[in-house]
């Protein structure tokens, strides 16, 4: 098992990766000072609960530990309000208190969820990550915590840190291809803004990442899950530097949210976006012959570098205004230098970004 810390003070918490990190939590909670006095409550989703919901729920009962769950439909609907208050409900039938914690057991959208309601139910209480997909490296460390609106997502949120993230890289192999493509997006992304050498390992060893060889997916989740450490603990609350995590996802939320969050994942759309910001770069002049390794990169990991539905320029420039990201209906981009670096930029004009959109539609 290999170990890394956020250092947030007295809010500071630890990161395992490793093959049967599973079999260490009862041990990794009480480090965390969640004995087997404090009920636990699973939020999981319906295709990870036949896959993994028992094995865990084994693990902490032989240790004492007294466990409810809910279980919720897969994918981004169950981030909503509706679900928020049905887990809440479930939550408190089941008796929670304040000393309880609650375990996201799942990817992004169960970690989302499940640390929203943590941070809200009586008032923000304990959690713990265990990830399930390659993207919740990402998703599963920072403290950021959301439910959608229609009108936007992760708009209803909190900053709420888990006390513990578990990250079991055997439970990853059961995850469908395109879900593992688009947790490498995100992986990429973090080599993008940080860390060329990490860039150039994920090129020369792409075919073994993909073929899930154990000691290089952990040495990837360690790589990338460092530098979103890096930028956490230096910036928690996104006032600054923690912005650049958001390299690709200006033009990626737009068109997730185009395309109504269904045909484009999180990791795909983000993945045509740092193309498109990189793009915008060279076309503004802050980069130069970036974009090509950035295509290529996102090709070898099986990703989408163009639009796969024409999308009118105007619609997703109005999404992009409407971004909570957006300062007053700027259009506010993170943009490579080159790679390994990123540069934010704020009120970037319209035409530049226009063209950008028209060229990822050929
Ligand atoms: P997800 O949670 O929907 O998981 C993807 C799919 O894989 C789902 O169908 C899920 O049921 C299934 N699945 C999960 N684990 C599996 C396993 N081990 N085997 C088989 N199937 C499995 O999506 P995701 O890509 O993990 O996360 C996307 C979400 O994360 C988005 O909502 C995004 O906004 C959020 N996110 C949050 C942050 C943050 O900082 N909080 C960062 C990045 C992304
Ligand atoms: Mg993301």
């Amino acid at each position: 098992m290999r170990r890394l810390t956020v250092e947030l003070g007295e809010r500071s918490y630890p990161i395992w990766i490793g093959a049967g990190v599973l079999g260490e939590l009862p041990r990794l909670l009480e480090e965390a000072s969640i004995d087997n006095r404090r009920k636990l409550f699973i939020v999981t989703d319906e295709h990870v609960a036949p896959l993994y919901l028992d094995k865990v729920e084994a693990v902490l009962r032989t240790a004492g530990y007294m466990i409810y769950h809910s279980i919720v439909e897969a994918g981004e609907k169950a981030k909503s309000l509706s679900v928020y208050e049905r887990v809440m409900t479930e939550a408190l039938e089941a008796g929670l208190d304040r000393q309880s914690a609650f375990l996201a057991l799942g990817g992004g959208v169960v970690g989302d969820l499940a640390g929203f309601v943590a941070a809200t139910y009586m008032r923000g209480v304990a959690f713990v990550q265990i990830p399930t997909t390659l993207l919740a490296h990402d998703s599963s460390v920072g403290g950021k915590v959301a439910v959608n609106h229609p009108l936007g997502k992760n708009i209803i949120g909190a900053f709420h840190q888990p006390r513990l993230v578990a990250y079991d890289t055997e439970l990853l192999r059961t995850l469908p291809s395109r879900e593992v493509a688009a947790g490498f997006a995100e992986v990429i992304k973090h080599g993008l803004i940080w860390d060329e050498t990490f860039v150039e390992w994920l090129e020369q060893n792409a075919d073994g990442l993909q073929r899930f060889d154990d000691n290089l997916l952990q040495e990837a989740l360690l790589r990338a899950c460092s530098v979103k450490v890096a930028v956490v603990s230096e910036d928690e609350k996104e006032r600054g530097l923690r912005a650049i995590l958001n390299l690709g996802h200006t033009f990626g939320h737009a068109f997730e949210a185009l395309c109504g969050y269904e045909k484009l994942n999180h990791g795909e759309a983000v993945a045509i976006g740092m193309v498109a910001a990189a793009m915008l770069a060279e076309r503004l002049g802050i980069a130069s012959s970036i974009s090509n390794r950035t295509r290529r990169i996102l090709e070898q990991y099986s990703l989408p570098v163009a639009l796969p539905y024409v999308m009118e320029a105007d619609a997703v420039i109005e999404a992009m205004r409407r971004d909570k990201k957006g300062e007053g209906g700027k259009l506010v981009f993170v943009l490579p230098t080159t790679i390994g670096k990123v540069e934010i930029r704020k009120d970037i004009a319209e035409e530049p970004v226009r063209d950008v959109l028209h060229a990822l539609q050929e």
